[in-house]
């Protein structure tokens, strides 16, 4: 997991500071802050270990999985591969769009056309400037400073994020390919907070190293809303730019260029829109038939199985997704131990 999340803590439009998952001065990652301080007694790690299916019992019950060292029994599973990697192996163990699974020879266990689909991610795009001067710290992590607007990009509330980023991040190769490493610019970034494409994930082959089939979820909504929207993003951050506070640090606008405005800018926007590397949604919990999960993250007619990721996030956030997750695996924590009292009260 990447040592440098960041989040919000707080939800309204407006401007203030990125939040770090950290403890004290020192960066906290979720191995770090909850695996490092278990007594090895109560943990078991298998590293460098893939897994390759879910087995299951006579009965249909969850026993363990297939990994690449082998099976590994267990009473319960809980899957957190991440939103492209959960889906991926509910279908390689049966469960996802039978016409999909039979077409790989997967002998289909429950079949749900949900598996996979739903796939949503916050596309990003942005503007970079050259500097007049330079940023006189060297304790920044980059992307310190965030604005939230509300219906300024759609008619949505908290329709996008603006981030100030004090180091150069340009969209298109030939913008990066023109600023030298050594120059000073900056750049403000955005990304939608409500996007309305999606995309969907599914097996390229049966064999679990194989790298998955993404349609990815940018800009393919069929009324093109969200790129009217991204065009009114970097029209938002034009606007921010032109501040006064501003005009001893931004020098000329090298992306995509202050003469690219209208049909130009959103041919720009389309062919470098970045994603925020923020999929979701893949397994979705709710409590409608299609849904994966159920609201204790339990697949829906499986036994002992459950999704714990970014998967199962009915739709994505509007910030961030990593504390969502993090809020997700200590929610099913206490659930587990709710049923685990239950069964021994059962006795
Ligand atoms: C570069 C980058 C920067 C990001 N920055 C931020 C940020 O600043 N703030 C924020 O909120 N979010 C950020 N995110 C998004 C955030 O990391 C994810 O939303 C979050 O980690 C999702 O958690 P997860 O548990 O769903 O999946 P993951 O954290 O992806 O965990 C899934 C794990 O499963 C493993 N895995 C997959 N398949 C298998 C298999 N078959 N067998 C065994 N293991 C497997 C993977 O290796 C991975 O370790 C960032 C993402 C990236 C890529």
């Amino acid at each position: 997991m990447s040592d440098s999340l960041w989040g919000f803590s707080e939800l309204s439009a407006g401007a203030g500071w990125v939040r770090l998952a950290a403890k004290g001065v020192s960066r906290r990652s979720s191995a770090t802050a909850y695996l490092h301080e278990m007594p090895s007694d109560r943990l078991t790690l298998a590293l460098n270990t893939t897994v390759i299916e879910i087995l299951f019992d006579s009965r249909g019950n969850a026993e363990g999985v297939l990994t690449t060292r082998g099976a590994i029994r267990a009473p319960q599973v809980v899957v957190c591969l991440g939103a492209l990697h959960s889906p991926l192996l509910m279908m390689r163990s049966g469960i996802g769009p039978g016409s999909h699974l039979r077409s790989f020879g997967i002998p289909v266990r429950a079949d749900r056309d949900s598996v996979g689909e739903n796939l949503q991610d916050h596309p990003l795009t942005g503007v970079t400037w050259s500097g007049k001067r330079s940023e006189a710290t060297d304790q920044s992590h980059g992307w310190e400073t965030a604005v939230f607007s509300s219906g300024e990009v759609s008619d949505e509330e908290l329709d996008a994020c603006v981030l100030f980023s004090t180091v150069p991040a340009p969209f298109a190769d030939s913008t990066s390919n023109r600023l030298s490493q050594n120059s000073v610019a900056y750049t403000m970034a955005m990304y939608l907070c409500r996007p309305k494409s999606r995309g969907r994930v599914r097996l390229r082959t049966a064999d679990p190293s194989a790298p998955p089939i993404v349609n990815a979820p940018l800009l393919n909504d069929p009324e093109r809303a969200d790129l009217s929207s991204m065009v009114r993003g970097i029209e938002l951050i034009r606007r921010i730019a032109a501040q006064p506070a501003f005009s001893e640090w931004l020098g000329t606008e090298v992306e995509p260029g202050e003469r690219v405005i209208g049909p130009e800018l959103a041919t720009f926007i389309a062919r470098n829109v970045s994603t925020m590397f923020h999929p979701t949604s893949t397994c979705r919990m709710g409590q409608d038939d299609d849904a994966v999960v159920d609201e204790d993250f339990r697949v829906r007619g499986i036994g002992g199985v459950r999704i714990v990721d970014a998967s199962v996030l009915p739709s994505i956030p509007t910030v961030p997704p990593y504390l969502s997750c993090v809020m997700f695996a200590e929610r099913c924590a206490e659930l587990m131990i709710r049923d685990s009292r239950l069964d021994d009260s059962h006795v």
